[in-house]
Order: C-alpha cells, then structure tokens, then sequence
C-alpha cells in the first residue's frame, strides 16, 4: 500500500479543530462559546471579509464535504448563480442515519453555537438570507440544544437584521426530519422540506442551481459546516497544513462494534485507521481479533481486519477498495458471521428503499429473503448465484441514488472479501462462526417483520 504523507508542519497533528472547545463546561451556552472566542469568525466574515473572499478561503483551505460524496466544499458553493434579488437558501443536512454514525449528533449537543456560526459564514459566502436545518426527528436533545443556540444567537444580535451593523438580514430556522433513511439524501431532503414526500430528485438541475422551492440552494452537513469558525479565523491556508495532498485536515469519525471504547474521535485525515481503531478506540476485546471494519459507515465496502494500517484520507480509501463515506467506523471482531451481518443491512436497506427505482425496490427484498433461507439452514449453490444477480442488478449507477449502490455493495464486497463464509452457508449450510457447524436457525425477531416469510426453494428459480 502506498504511504500517505500528512503535511502537517505543526508538530503533532492537532486533531482539534471540531471538538477544540469540547469538554469546557456548559459550552452550549452563548456566554461560554464567547469566551473561547465563538462568533469572532462571524464577526470577521462580516466585517473583514467580502462574500467573495469567504468563498476562497474556504476554497483555500482545500475542505471537502463531510455528508459522504467528499466534495471540495468551496467548488460547491462556487455553483451557486449569482444573486438575482430572489430568495436563495442554506439548508444543513443534519439528518444523521447512517448506520454507525453518531458524530453531527456529537457536534450538535455538545457546541451547537460553533455549527449556527458556520451556518452564518455559509450564508454570507453564498448571499442566503435563510438558512434550514433539516435535523433528523428522533435528535431530541440534539434539537432542543441547536434551538436553544439560535435563540440566544438571536438574541445577541448575531442573527437578525443587521449583525454587526451590516445591512444583511439572516435568519435560521430548524425542521424536525421525516423519519427516513432517505431524507438524509440531499435532494430527498429538499422535496421532504418542501412538505412532500422524501424521494430522491433527478440531476441536473442540481440543488445549487434550482433547490428549495425551485431556488438556488447550498446544502452542506452539519460537520463541513461546523468546520468554518475555525478556517475563517485562522485562515484557509493553516487549515491545508494539515492530511495529506488531496484530504486536507481533520475529520470526525464515530466507531462502534467490538472496540473497548467506541465513540466519537477526530483524528487528522491521512493517519492509518490502526491509531483511531486500536489506538483511541481502544482495539479489541480481550482475546479477540478484528475481522471485518467498515470505514464509511454501512454504506462503505466492507474491509478485512489485515487492512487497518490504510490511511484515513480519501484517496487511500478508495486505493484499499472502499471509501470515507459519513465517517462511521463500523468494527467486528471473529465471533461475528459476516453473512449475518450483511443479511442485517439489506433488511436496513430494503426496509428505506423509496421504492423509486426498480432494482432497489426489487433487489433488496429478495436479497432479504435468499438471506433468510440461507441463514435458516436451506442454502444451496443456486443462493451463491442468486446473490451474484442481485447485487449485479444494484450495481452502482442502475439507481437514482446512492441506497441503491450501498444495498448493492453490501452483498458484492461481503461476498468478495469473505466468499469462504457465504460458501459455508450455501454448500454446506454451516457456520463455523458462530455455531461450529449447522447453521443456526433465525431468531423470530431477527425475520423481516414486514415482508412476507421467505418461500423456501421457490425463490432460486424466480
Ligand atoms: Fe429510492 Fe432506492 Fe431509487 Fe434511492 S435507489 S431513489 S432509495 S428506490
């Protein structure tokens, strides 16, 4: 593999840029964020710096968006038209669903002012007098702790008519989320908060261009965001010090799975997942080997535990076969059957599906049900090749978003980087995993409880 170079030319990487202030108390409050030097960016952006300027910091910086498609954050605000006296938005994708991924919710409840200043500096950069957070509908504490912000940023004037003298009236408002692993794509989002029902748009015209409600739209998530204070402050080009050549900075990642200490970590991108997964999640449990990690959340190619000193950056990501994605580290160790696991995840995918596209609608629940009467002990060579038209039928780019690829992946590269298991299950109905031989049968509860019971041999033929 080759090696990243980080370019950090500040001694140890600082892995402190989002969560720099974490851990102060009661740093939500407005009087305690100002304190540390919360809104002195805003104040910047205001008064220093014309939109223009922002943008090219930001362009500087070299940011890519954290919500998983990795794109250069200040390219993307450059798409925008330019102002035409009609309305134009900023709309936060704080729908956080991801399997595996809890770190916008981290941001969120633990310094929600820093997220309204970056909120604040996008609408600047782009000339958007309304902003929306779309925040996913089970984030209680998360909501309560963002709306208590804006208050108090309202209240302090820097939200409002004119912030800091400037005659640039902003506002933001929060929207609960619908409640679909759907609303968290970008343009399902849009018809979501338009007041429709979430389901994925077809590109172009492209949000920037014609978003929420017909308008020139910038939509970032809540970690990308929750990024500027810290580049306007201190200037794009500090920023690009650190990652590699191509990924530059710090990310967020959340682990979770058979690790002593999962949770929420930044670490400077381009370090080997090996310091993040053993290193300050602590590795695995006592006696226990990693086996299968997925680094991108469940929407990521599967990768196999011998690969843990990849790179954290994009590039070597997508070099070692799988990619960033929403920066959910997901770990297993060996007492976990990798067949099970996948079975798991497609009930997740087919349960979201929008039923928009065929082969997603389609594909998923088979997948389900081959996975069912596999795992039952009634597999036979004709699943292997079963499984192999499924996930060819999902292959990336036959649907109109990415659920359709993810659902697709999942079986294709389980299948590829533990074929052995899969054949297990299929030739010989065993699971050396987990039971030592037959195939145990599957737990009631574990059935898809929405789709009809698996139809035995019927299915192989279809
Ligand atoms: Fe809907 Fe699936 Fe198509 Fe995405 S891929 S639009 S979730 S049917």
């Amino acid at each position: 593999m080759a090696k990243t170079e980080l370019r950090g030319s500040h001694g140890p990487a600082p892995d402190h840029v989002l969560t720099r202030w974490i851990g102060i108390e009661n740093l939500a409050r407005i009087g305690v964020y100002e304190k540390q030097g919360g809104y002195r960016s805003w104040k910047k952006a205001m008064t220093e710096l014309e939109p223009a300027e922002l943008t090219n910091e930001v362009k500087i910086s070299g940011l890519r968006g954290r919500g998983g498609a990795g794109f250069p954050t200040g390219i993307k605000w450059g798409f925008l038209p330019p102002p035409d006296g009609g309305p134009r938005f900023v709309v936060v994708n704080a729908d956080e669903s991801e399997p595996g991924t809890a770190k916008d919710r981290y941001l969120m409840e633990n310094n929600p002012h820093q997220l309204v200043e970056g909120i604040l500096i996008a609408c600047r950069a782009v000339s958007a007098q309304q902003a929306w957070i779309y925040i996913r509908g089970e984030y209680d504490l998360q909501h309560l702790a963002v709306q208590a912000a804006i208050d108090e940023a309202r209240a302090a004037g820097y939200i409002g008519e004119k912030p800091y003298g400037v005659d640039f009236p902003v506002d933001i408002q929060l929207f609960r989320g619908h409640g679909a692993y759907i609303c968290g794509e970008e343009t399902a989002l849009l018809e979501s908060l338009e007041g429709k029902r979430a389901q994925p748009r077809s590109r172009p015209p492209f949000p920037a261009v014609k978003g929420a409600w017909g308008r020139p739209t910038l939509l970032n998530n809540v970690e990308t965001l929750s990024t500027l204070p810290w580049i306007i402050e201190k200037g794009g080009a500090e920023y690009a010090k650190f990652g590699t050549e191509k990924s530059h900075g710090t990310r967020l990642f959340t682990v979770s799975g058979d690790v002593r200490k999962p949770g929420n970590y930044e670490m400077e991108l381009g370090r080997p997942f090996r310091d993040l997964i053993e290193g300050m999640a602590g590795g695995a449990r006592p006696g226990r080997k990693i086996k299968a990690w997925w680094p991108g959340g469940s929407s990521a190619p599967v990768l196999t535990g011998d690969l843990l000193d990849t790179p954290s950056d994009l590039e070597a990501l997508a070099a070692a076969g799988s990619m960033g994605g929403s920066g959910g580290v997901i770990v297993a160790d060996d007492t976990r059957c990798v067949v099970r696991m996948a079975y798991r995840l497609m009930q997740f995918y087919a349960r979201e599906s929008c039923g928009k596209c065929t082969p997603c609608r389609v594909g998923g629940n088979w997948a389900v049900r081959t996975y069912e009467r596999v795992l039952s002990g009634h597999g036979t060579a004709d699943d292997l090749a079963l499984f192999d038209r499924v996930q060819s039928g999902l292959a990336a780019g036959r649907c109109l978003c990415g659920l359709g690829d993810a659902a697709g992946w999942v079986i294709q590269w389980t299948m590829a980087r533990f074929r052995e298991e899969y054949e297990e299950h299929c030739l010989r109905n065993e699971c050396s995993v987990e039971g030592g031989g037959r195939a145990q049968p599957l737990p009631s509860t574990a059935a898809s409880g929405d789709l009809p019971p698996p139809e035995g041999r019927k299915l192989a033929h279809a």
